[in-house]
């Protein structure tokens, strides 16, 4: 086994070039020109997803796991619509968070939040760093030639779109106006930024500046975050409808169905696997960040006063779940939400994060896991007017026998549940396959990269190869491939040299190569090559399947 590559030492270029070269990920409309944000999954990134897809819903639903006390947790399935009542956006909080003013950079196209651009300028916007540095704000001197010396030399890198690089000697006259004209309220760091950012002050009034290339930002404007569209013949605003942003309102909507059909009792989960569709305002980094994702999502819905237990039992879970695809425990780390960061109604959130190529030294985010309080059936109780509480029979006759009072019985054993929610991209769990999976392999003949992915999540099995196509080499193989391709994804090919055959097999991650050589033909064997080691085994031809069949149950 060669030894892992960290991913902060990946290169995310090379990754996405793999994608493509060998049918993972392609850009979407690519014969058009393609089209931002969007990815389509090629035939073995089809593949890799629907096992992972498959592996997540049999360790949620079919077999999911046994719980803190020892009993099996109970977990459905559940396939919503992707456009439901508008009003159930209302009802969750999307239709008014998913509108925020917006402003676009007239230089780069960059969209920023008007109401953190200024935290996004101090804390992300490189050029900000540095120009700041140039200027004492305080007592309103600013040192003009130093700022034009920085305008010309760093500014012109940094931020080539900024009014000061653009046109200083205008620029820098307006600010000095403004300084000359008030001598008692020298401008703060903010106006004298603004001031920076404009060049014809007259006719634009001051200016913020874009993050990314100093450029000016246009006018505040609302920017939808959902996806519109409209259900019917005519376009009016009864008819606007909206592509869901989660999975988990559907399953918020069908929480009372199937607690009244499907004999559940608390704690049950349901889970829901799905595309979602967000108007992402900078889709960036592969399938990390894109407009249309697919999600895995469950609701956790338990009494109150077990909530705190059940979210300490899905965070540490859902860990072991992304440690079984086989990423190593080194590139996976816990981050919990500050109280600031948490929404108003959640009562903790933990991240799962994974040191992606593109944040490394940093992790990025994975799956969230919340604790959602009962924010979202209380929400939908009054937004819909249907009762969404619980009666919790066996509580009721806990109390009973403890003796409790007839009152405060009725109070405690009807409640709405809280729900803990383990949500997930399956879109980033292939991204993050894909980067665990890539290794560069320099001193291997034949193959530049390796695929390790887990045997399991492999888009194919085993290639099959006669080593020369001739000499009853083939029909051996033929007959191994017929055998076998009723079992498990395997490939054939007899052309080639088998280097070259090896090579492909390595880079979309075959986990086995099988060579039909002339042992085949006399002794009835194969030699198997494992794609990690490149160590070859001789099996008997009769032993093939059972040999690939136990390296692949694990
Ligand atoms: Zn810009």
């Amino acid at each position: 086994m060669s030894t892992p590559v960290s991913p902060a030492d990946k290169s995310m270029e090379e990754i996405v070039s793999l994608c493509k070269r060998r049918g993972f990920v392609y850009p979407a409309s690519e014969i058009y020109g393609g089209i931002n944000g969007f990815w389509d999954y090629g035939p073995l990134g089809t593949a890799l997803k629907n096992n992972i897809r498959d592996w997540w819903w049999h360790q949620m639903v079919t077999c999911p796991p046994i719980g803190p006390d020892g009993d099996p947790v109970s977990i459905v399935g559940l396939d919503s619509s992707i456009i439901q009542n508008p009003k159930t956006w209302e009802a969750s909080g999307h239709l008014a968070g998913f509108s925020d003013p917006m402003q676009k950079c007239g230089g780069c196209g960059h969209f920023v939040r008007a109401d953190h651009l200024w935290e996004i300028l101090t804390s992300q916007s490189e050029w900000f760093d540095s120009l700041v540095q140039q200027f004492e704000p305080a007592t309103g001197s600013i040192d003009t030639p130093k700022l034009i010396d920085w305008a010309k030399r760093k500014g012109k890198k940094l931020a080539p779109n900024l009014a000061l690089v653009r046109n200083p000697q205008v620029t820098l006259s307006w600010l000095a106006t403004r300084v000359e004209g008030q001598p008692t309220a020298p401008p703060d760091v903010q106006e004298v930024v603004q001031h920076l950012a404009t060049e014809q002050l007259n006719q634009t009034g001051l200016q913020d500046p874009c993050p990314r290339c100093g450029g000016a930002l246009g006018e505040p404007q609302p920017f939808k975050l959902m996806f519109e569209s409209h259900a019917g013949l005519t376009q009016d605003d009864a008819s606007k409808v909206y592509l869901r942003p989660e999975t988990a309102q559907g399953i918020f909507l069908n929480y009372k169905n199937v607690l009244d059909t499907m004999r559940v009792k608390l704690p049950f989960g349901i889970a829901q696997i799905g595309k979602s569709f967000r108007n992402e305002v900078t889709p960036r980094n592969f399938i990390f960040r894109s407009r249309e994702f697919e999600q895995m999502e469950m609701e956790w819905f338990c009494p109150p006063e077990d909530a705190l237990k059940w979210y300490d039992f899905w965070k540490h879970e859902r860990m072991k779940w992304w440690l079984s695809l086989g990423v190593d425990p080194s590139n996976l780390i816990f981050r919990d939400h500050a109280d600031d960061e948490l929404a108003h109604y959640s009562k903790a959130c933990v991240d799962v994060e994974y040191l992606y190529p593109f944040t490394a030294p940093n992790y990025g985010e994975l799956e969230g896991v919340a604790h959602r309080g009962d924010f979202d059936l209380t929400q939908h109780t009054t937004h819909s007017k249907t009762k969404l509480d619980y009666f919790d029979q066996e509580l009721q006759v806990r109390l009973q026998k403890e003796g409790v009072d007839k009152d405060e019985i009725k109070k405690r054993s009807r409640y709405t549940p809280n729900v803990i929610e383990p949500a997930s991209g399956l879109t980033r769990a292939v991204l993050v396959l894909l980067c665990e999976a890539f290794t560069p392999t320099p001193d291997r003949k034949g193959s530049d990269y390796v695929m390790q992915f887990k045997p399991k999540f492999a888009p194919v099995k085993a290639g099959i190869f006669p080593v020369v196509n001739k000499d009853g080499m083939p029909e051996i193989a033929q007959k191994l491939f017929r055998q076998l391709r009723e079992k498990m994804p395997v490939e054939t090919d007899a052309k080639q040299s088998i280097g070259k055959r090896y090579a492909r097999m390595d880079e979309i991650g075959t986990p086995y190569c099988i060579a039909v050589d002339g042992d085949s033909v006399t002794n009835q064997t194969a030699t198997i090559r494992d794609r990690d080691t490149t160590e070859q085994v001789t099996v008997g031809l009769d032993q093939v399947e059972a040999y690939l069949s136990g390296k692949l149950a694990d």
